[in-house]
């Protein structure tokens, strides 16, 4: 009955004892905090995406949702100036990117992505049994394409990298493409709105370029869960049959209503994309000013290490101060790195106030 009982485990299918499964950075209940851990955006969604999930609260809740989010695709191929048969959704980016490992990159070769990169790619290796090779960051923590050749399974980078910020140009997207003609590239862009230019306008060009985005950063939308690809349509094709044999209603009624009025309302996104990007350019300078180095982000985040007092103790001190970030320990490289997501004004305010006390008393 208990999972206590190690005898309980025999029900277990055999690959479950080996899953190695992602840790979501935490969602503290206390109120209060100032949580820059899990890069949440701090301003709220489109007012719009309110009004467009209440008209869905209604006697159509006892119907299926449209099992193929019409209207939502159509808006997001416009918008990317694609075809609606180019597009695919699904619930969160996590679970695109879950079907994409297992329609397009389970090959015998390696897939190849960066060792310093998002930690759920090593998770979904393991879950579908596809081989893995780790490739290094240079020294500077930059990703050089000219890295990613020779016989693959594909590979997949996020640009903006995550946890570093660093941003590759389409021209470098474009030669990690050609250098790949058969095998899929995946471009994870879950930060490319807040500064850099998406890969989508590739697609009509590449037949192996598929372009993963999500609603949850640059849209404040992580509770919603939804996520999306760009792609040519045979490789949207595969997307869907994995989708299909697996949950062919991922979005709810009001997660379409509300991702649709999100899309549409490009005025407020732009506002607040900028927003961040001030915000985040103001935050780098108060941080240098305090003795940090980081990476050059284009993300919601900052990738950042101190002069003289360790990544590890700084996060133990502002966790006491109620601040929370992350410090991710899953590469011996960045172990002396804080990842800090990009918060308001005032919560901003307070993590410089906290750090410059903290600095000027050790
Ligand atoms: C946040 C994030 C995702 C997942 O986003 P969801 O759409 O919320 O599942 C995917 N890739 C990277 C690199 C991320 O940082």
């Amino acid at each position: 009955m208990s999972s206590t009982n190690i005898n309980a485990n025999r029900f277990w299918s055999p690959k479950v004892h080996n899953l190695l499964p992602y840790v979501p950075g935490e969602q503290p209940k206390l109120s209060n905090l100032v949580k820059l851990n899990t890069n949440e955006n701090p301003f709220p969604p489109s007012s719009k995406v309110f009004a467009a999930m209440q008209g869905q609260l209604c006697d159509s809740l006892r119907l299926y949702p449209d099992p193929n989010a019409t209207e939502l695709c159509q808006s997001l191929a416009k918008r990317a100036g694609l075809a609606v048969d180019q597009v695919f959704v699904g619930n969160g980016s996590d679970e695109v990117l879950a079907h994409t490992f297992q329609a397009l990159l389970q090959h015998s070769e390696p897939l190849l992505f960066p060792d310093i990169s998002y930690s759920f790619y090593p998770v979904y290796c393991g879950l579908y049994g596809i081989d893995k090779r780790e490739v290094p960051l240079a020294e500077d923590l930059t990703i050089n394409v000219n890295d990613y050749q020779g016989p693959n399974g594909g590979v997949i980078l996020p640009n903006p990298n995550a946890p570093t910020g660093e941003l590759l140009s389409l021209v470098a997207i474009g030669q990690l493409l050609t250098a790949n003609p058969n095998r899929v590239v995946v471009i994870d862009e879950a930060y490319i709105d807040f500064g850099g230019q998406s890969a989508t306008q590739l697609v009509p060009q590449f037949d192996n370029l598929l372009v993963v985005q999500t609603l949850s950063k640059s849209r404040s939308l992580a509770g919603l869960r939804v996520g999306f690809a760009f792609g040519q349509s045979h490789l949207i094709d595969a997307l869907e049959r994995v989708k299909n044999s697996f949950n062919s209603y991922p979005l709810s009624s009001e997660a379409q209503a509300g991702a649709l009025a999100a899309i549409e309302d490009e005025d407020y996104f732009q506002q607040t994309c900028q927003a961040n990007i001030e915000q985040r350019e103001q935050l780098a300078g108060q941080l240098k000013a305090l003795g940090f180095s980081m990476t050059q982000s284009h993300a919601n985040f900052l990738f950042v290490t101190h002069r003289s007092m360790e990544a590890a103790a700084i996060a133990a001190a502002l966790r006491q101060q109620g601040i929370i970030v992350r410090h991710l320990t899953n590469s011996p490289r960045i172990t002396n790195y804080l990842r800090i997501s990009v918060g308001s004004a005032s919560d901003c305010e307070m993590l410089v106030q906290a750090l410059t006390e903290l600095l000027s008393s050790s």
